[in-house]
């Protein structure tokens, strides 16, 4: 079996990662699909498997500490507190955030950017303020504001993107302006792979007084992550794109800026008093954690992150570097097929049309040879539009395949060619 070469970062040899090894802690790769073929899984954008680390630590709290959190006096009640706080720490670390307090715990990326624009959104936003995303945010980056601006009279607007993929830093230095009061970026985007000059664009929009709030939802299991050091606002991400469970993920939120806002959600757990002539909040993150949370998932995302922060950080993003260009250059060898999303320093999305096969087709036909990718506008039609394209095949990576599974895919390719010739 062929091996990726030895990770080599700035000229300098890093600290060995080897993802056959990895792959050995995903139960679900060893899996086999459409008559008996190993799977292929390429398909991480839309959601990653999980590794024993995670699986064992869902599986530990519900064997032995289940109980709701926070209110109980009992032990369980008071296990599964301590665990679920101490993951919002692990998270906390995973984001370089200065203060757990600062994390809160949602179901994914999605509620996060509406937490942002319900709570913040509508106490702040007066007509003809302006919210600045860009053409290739995911829909849940452009839907919630959209919403909130049909409610306070705010104005979305989208920075252009170029003809490879990247944000078009002109066009989007335009559209900036005092009116602006809120700046939502991807920091990679899920159609395009495109990596977000996320630091850059900060320091542009606080130029003029906007906050910002990057989608790091495709960006979580690729980058490094730090917000401080970006000097964003918002940050949010989803668990299960993250080696993590479904239905948690978390904001991230400047603590002068989350205790100034209001909640958006009332229920349990979010408040300080309740009388029927009114009632007061919670301080965060309790504010905006109304009702019972994913306590299990949000053990399991905190497992998650730990376990990727024990692995060689250089090493995994040499490894999937390798990944992304040995993947190029096959796909580019396919007869008729065009990569959409060709952005300099893009990470692990390769999407692509096969001309005169339509991608669900292509998709289909992929799946029949056992190797699983996306096809569809993958929840960002603008990107779509702005391509001219109503689809694209996405094959998307992550640190657990290897170069034999993007040889599947081409193999898969070239047979679909030949079934649809040229
Ligand atoms: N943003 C991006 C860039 C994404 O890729 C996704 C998921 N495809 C989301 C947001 C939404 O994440 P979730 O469905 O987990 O809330």
């Amino acid at each position: 079996m062929s091996r990726a070469p030895a990770p080599v970062v700035g000229g300098r040899p890093v600290a060995p990662f080897d993802p056959h090894r990895v792959r050995a802690e995903f139960p679900i790769l060893s899996r086999r699909v459409r008559r008996g073929r190993p799977l292929v899984y390429l398909d991480n954008a839309a959601t990653t498997q999980k590794p024993l680390a995670v699986i064992e630590a869902l599986d530990r709290h519900w064997r032995t500490s289940n109980a709701n959190v926070h209110r109980g006096v009992h032990l369980l009640s008071q296990e599964s507190t301590t665990a679920m706080e101490a993951a919002r720490g692990h998270v906390a670390r995973f984001l370089g955030a200065a203060d757990p307090r600062e994390v809160v715990f949602v179901r994914g990326t999605t509620e996060a950017v509406n937490l942002v624009a319900h709570a913040w959104g509508r106490a702040n936003l007066r007509p003809g303020d302006e919210i600045l995303l860009t053409t290739m945010e995911h829909h849940s980056n452009i839907v919630p504001w959209q919403l909130v601006a049909a409610q306070t009279g705010a104005v979305v607007r989208a920075a252009p993107i170029l003809d490879d993929g990247s944000l078009d830093r002109e066009g989007f230095r335009r559209l900036l302006s005092p009116r602006t009061r809120l700046v939502g970026v991807a920091h990679v985007s899920n159609a395009l792979g495109t990596v977000n000059p996320v630091r850059e664009l900060a320091q542009e929009a606080h130029a003029v007084g906007a906050l910002v709030l990057v989608d790091g939802a495709q960006a979580v299991s690729h980058l490094r992550v730090d917000v401080r050091a970006l000097g964003v606002d918002f940050y949010a991400f989803s668990g299960h794109k993250v080696f993590g469970p479904t239905g948690i993920g978390a904001l991230w939120g400047r603590k002068a800026l989350l205790d100034a806002m209001p909640p958006w959600q009332g229920g349990g757990d979010m408040i300080r008093t309740v009388s029927f002539s009114g009632s007061t909040w919670a301080d965060v993150p309790a504010r905006f954690e109304a009702g019972t949370p994913a306590i299990a998932e949000a053990i399991g995302l905190g497992a998650a992150v730990e376990w990727l922060g024990g692995l060689p950080a250089d090493a995994v993003a040499a490894h999937e570097a390798d990944l992304l260009e040995h993947g190029t250059r096959l796909l580019e060898g396919v007869p008729g097929l065009r990569l959409v999303g060709t952005a300099p320093g893009k990470v692990s999305v390769l999407s692509f049309v096969l001309e005169g096969v339509h991608p669900h087709d292509v998709g289909t036909l992929l799946d029949l040879e056992g190797v699983a990718v996306r096809t569809g506008h993958h929840c960002a039609q603008p990107v779509m539009d702005r391509f001219g394209l109503p689809a694209t095949a996405r094959a998307s990576l992550a640190l657990y395949n290897v170069r034999e599974d993007l040889d599947a895919l081409v193999a898969a390719l070239h047979k679909v060619r030949e079934t649809f010739p040229l």
